[in-house]
């Protein structure tokens, strides 16, 4: 049975609504539809109007070749056309062959030529939508207008069928829509050229998806010849559904990338050397393509700069209502991901395009290091200077990048971390200490700078030859010159010995000071004298020794060990003398010497300890008693003591004391309250101290073991800054100059860090439990409703709080199809302060901006869907080939009105 099927011509080109009749044609086992009977050629079919439905039988065409039989030199001008091929066949052109055929050939399918009118062609299992059959390569196309639909079954969409090429395809001013099949049956078949397994192997999983590696990349012979475009100068506007990179860089399916194209002078666009570089096979194997044409808003005169799309640099028309680009513009050879380059300025850019990329205002954080600030350092244990030791952080802000530490100077030269040292003064420069400028950059050229102060310091300690007393305990800077003051009564023969080396000191008698020199290590020294006179020594509270007349000194002295009886201070009081009995004498009054030895007798007081009588305790000294309310008269109070022998009066005297019995205070200084013991701050913890005479305040950390003396600003306040480490603990020692002293223990001074981000409800889980919504239903209010809040430091549990979601750009409200995709939002911390007990807003740490976010997975219910069940045939599993979507169980999906595509599924070729 040899039916050729030539030179048929349906409806009429010289007035195409004179003729517009229906022809429904369904072709026999091995006929096309229209074209060739079982083994017959189609050939030069001339379509000018009317409908048209035309349905291949087994292994032939819709409109062309039959089984083994050619489908060539067809011409459609107008009408509308519906093609399907049966299996093996192409809706439009050739027919279904069992080897393949050679593309130059006559069986290969092609002189395909469209010029107007309405066309749905669908290839039948195997089969090109518009070219071959199975096994039949296509070539020679050409549409120049009218509005094309095809569907490839494992063959090109418009191209060659299974196994088989297609070339020199050209589609210009027409309105296009092509698929394919790549994302549902595993597909490898192009939009437009070549067919499945061309290029790659097969893998089919088992729910029917292809989750594979990028077809290899076409031979030239594949690309040289395709091609769309517009000879009227409209743009190409491309909207393909095909893989792609998404915000975590991974490639997922996307349904709607649109693309506008600018075609070349010929008016052309190589169709497969197009390129995005977030688009996975982009211009080749894709799922889907749809063209249209459209005006061109900038009239040729294009804005071309590059553009950010999907974290990549793209070359184009940067008018946001053109965004078209050149796709064989020199500059598109570059197009591709952005590449971080250089911080500089605050900010990260890409090499190529100068998209910002990251920015960081953030100065870095000297750790441990305070400008202005100086640091006494102990000699190590070898005896040399130490060194004072401080680290630099790069935190960054909110929204903001770390760029990271750059460079550490200190006095200009580059230091290598992570830990940086500020060596103590070897000596030489007195007291003024090591001066160190530090500057510490960041990578995003922001600075921090520090001056601070370090110092060497020795111990030195003047003792009695018993080493009972001690007349003077200093900490001296490194080669300080020290001349010690002793005063001793008149006559004294006296000496000063290093205990050490047994060094002696003199002592200058005229001056009454011992030139002890340069102090360049710790040194104890030992003070013995003796006198014709009587040797005296006033002692009071624990350890304060008087040898000699003091209360001409302007240096006032902090008495140390007084306490406070009702309305008078107390302090014990001894009265040594080699020659008894001593006297003494408390007053407010200072006396000279001259003053004391004319003073009336009765004013002394002999020193003299009361028997203890039988079973009571003595005490071994006697208490002075001064009178509160005159002290204060006074503010300042003298001791003297004296004792007579042959030979003269001793007289020895105290300077003028000021004495303080309270202890100090800290009080925090935004809520007036005396700082606790175990207490928790939040924020900066800024306080004060209360108290009558100077005081020193140190400031230590567990664990850790940071010491520091604090120092106060202007105002007398002092800082301890806030950390976000819940677990160092504070410790407060504040001495004042009479010995008083107060102690804050065990106190944390902390942010209010973020802790997490939770749903409520779901304090385990990290995104929010996928909502689902309905198609109607308002995207941003569905995601208002969901209840996020966070868990921070200073918060008793779960605290509600607003989120910024950012939904994607992607999402398409209109879609009819069920759309699945995740939200990110951001929770906003400004103002959370005002549910936390202690007003301050939360902060996430340094390096945890991320808990901030939180996604949600939203699904978008599509329009109702229908599910389409279809049985086997005899010879062959029926397959439907163009669902959306599939049930639980498999069963395809379909929204009204779709249309539903079947076919036959043999593995191996058919017939
Ligand atoms: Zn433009
Ligand atoms: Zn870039």
């Amino acid at each position: 049975m040899y039916g050729h099927g030539a030179n048929m011509h349906f409806g009429s080109q010289t007035n195409p609504s004179l003729w517009s009749g229906t022809i429904i044609a369904k072709g026999g086992d091995g006929g096309a539809g229209i074209g060739g009977g079982r083994n017959g050629s189609g050939e030069k079919l001339y379509f000018y109007s009317g409908k048209i439905e035309a349905k291949g039988g087994e292994a032939a065409s819709g409109i062309g070749g039959s089984f083994k039989g050619r489908g060539r030199d067809i011409y459609i001008y107008g009408g509308d056309i519906s093609a399907t091929g049966g299996e093996g066949g192409a809706g439009i052109g050739g027919g279904c062959w069992t080897s393949e055929q050679d593309m130059d050939g006559d069986t290969a399918a092609y002189n395909i030529n469209i010029y107007g009118g309405k066309i749905y062609a669908c290839g039948g299992y195997n089969g090109a939508g518009i070219g071959g059959g199975q096994f039949v390569p296509a070539r020679d196309i050409t549409i120049t207008g009218g509005e094309v639909n095809a569907h490839g079954a494992y063959g090109a969409a418009i191209g060659g069928g299974r196994w088989c090429h297609g070339q020199n395809i050209t589609v210009t001013d027409a309105k296009l829509k092509l698929t394919t099949g790549y994302n549902q049956f595993g597909s490898n078949a192009a939009a437009m050229g070549y067919g499945d397994l061309v290029y790659s192997g097969k893998v089919y999983s088992t729910v029917l998806r292809y989750i594979g590696d990028f077809v290899r990349n076409p031979l030239p012979e594949d690309y040289k010849s395709i091609k769309i475009g517009s000879y009227n100068g409209k743009l190409i506007k491309l909207k393909v559904e095909a893989q792609a990179i998404n915000r975590n860089d991974d490639f997922t399916f996307f349904w709607n990338l649109y693309d506008i194209l600018i075609p070349n002078e010929n008016g052309r666009i190589d169709v497969q050397l197009l390129t995005l570089p977030y688009v996975k096979n982009y211009g080749w194997a894709i799922n889907a393509m749809e063209l249209e044409l459209i005006d061109d808003p900038c009239n040729g005169k294009h804005d071309f700069g590059w553009v950010d799309r999907q974290s990549c640099h793209v070359w184009a028309c940067r008018n946001m209502k053109c965004q078209a680009r050149d796709p064989v513009a020199e500059m598109s050879k570059q197009n591709g991901k952005h590449i971080p380059g250089d911080w500089s300025n605050q900010k990260q850019l890409c090499t190529v395009c100068g998209h910002v990329m990251g920015t960081d205002t953030k100065a870095p954080v000297l750790e441990g290091l305070k400008d202005g600030e100086s640091y006494t350092v102990e000699d190590n244990i070898n005896g040399n200077p130490g060194a004072y030791t401080f680290t630099v952080s790069d935190p960054a802000l909110n929204g903001e990048a770390s760029s990271g530490i750059k460079s550490v100077t200190i006095n200009g030269e580059p230091q290598a971390g992570p830990t940086y040292r500020l060596p103590a003064p070897d000596g030489g420069n007195n007291d003024a200490g090591a001066e160190y400028t530090v500057v510490a950059t960041d990578n995003a050229g922001n600075e921090t700078t520090a001056t601070v102060r370090t110092y060497r310091r020795h111990h030195v300690k003047v003792i009695s030859p018993d080493g009972k007393k001690t007349y003077a305990d200093l900490m001296l800077p490194h080669n300080e010159y020290l001349v010690l003051q002793i005063r001793l009564p008149a006559g004294v023969s006296a000496t000063l010995t290093d205990e050490a080396d047994g060094t002696k000191i003199p002592y200058d008698k005229e001056k009454g000071e011992f030139r002890a020199g340069l102090i360049t290590k710790n040194r104890t020294l030992v003070l013995n004298y003796s006198t014709k006179h009587p040797k005296v020594e006033l002692r009071l509270g624990t350890g304060q020794y008087f040898t000699g007349y003091n209360a001409d000194s302007d240096e006032p002295y902090y008495l140390k060990g007084a306490s406070m009886d009702e309305n008078s201070y107390q302090i014990g009081m001894w009265v040594d003398t080699d020659a008894k009995p001593g006297y003494y004498l408390s007053s407010p009054e200072r006396y000279t010497q001259e003053e004391l030895a004319a003073l009336d007798e009765s004013l002394w007081k002999e020193y003299k300890i009361a028997e203890a009588t039988p079973g009571s305790i003595a005490l071994p000294f006697i208490l002075i008693t001064i009178d509160t309310a005159e002290y204060e008269k006074n503010g300042g109070w003298y001791v003297y003591a004296k004792a007579t022998n042959p030979t003269g009066t001793t007289y020895v005297s105290t300077p003028k004391m000021i004495i303080d019995v309270e202890n100090p205070k800290a009080i925090d200084f935004s809520t007036g309250k005396e700082l606790v013991s175990n207490g928790k701050y939040w924020g900066d913890l800024r306080f004060t101290v209360e108290d009558s005479s100077p005081v020193t305040v140190r400031h230590y950390t567990s664990p850790g073991g940071t010491a520091e003396l604090l120092t106060p600003d202007e105002k007398g306040v002092y800082t301890i800054s806030a950390e976000y480490d819940g677990s160092t603990q504070h410790m407060l020692v504040i001495e004042d100059a009479c010995g008083n002293t107060t102690s804050y223990k065990s106190f944390k001074v902390c942010w209010n860090y973020l802790i997490n981000v939770r749903e409520k409800d779901h304090w385990d889980a990290p995104p929010a439990q996928p909502i689902r919504i309905s198609k109607g239903q308002n995207l941003q209010e569905a995601l208002s409703n969901i209840n996020i809040g966070f868990f921070a430091a200073d918060t008793n549990g779960w605290i509600p709080v607003d989120v910024s979601w950012k939904i994607p750009d992607d999402y398409d409200p209109q879609s009819r199809r069920e759309q699945t995709f995740t939200v990110l939002g951001t929770v906003v911390l400004e103002g959370t302060g005002a549910r936390c007990p202690s007003g301050l807003d939360v902060v996430p740490r340094p390096g945890e901006e991320w808990k901030k976010n939180i996604s949600v997975q939203v699904t978008v219910e599509g329009e109702p869907q229908y599910k389409v069940t279809v049985q086997d045939c005899k010879n062959g599993r029926v397959k439907v080939v163009n669902a959306a979507g599939t049930a639980e169980d498999g069963t395809p999906l379909f929204c009204k009105d779709e249309l539903v595509m079947l076919s036959i599924a043999p593995d191996e070729a058919i017939c």
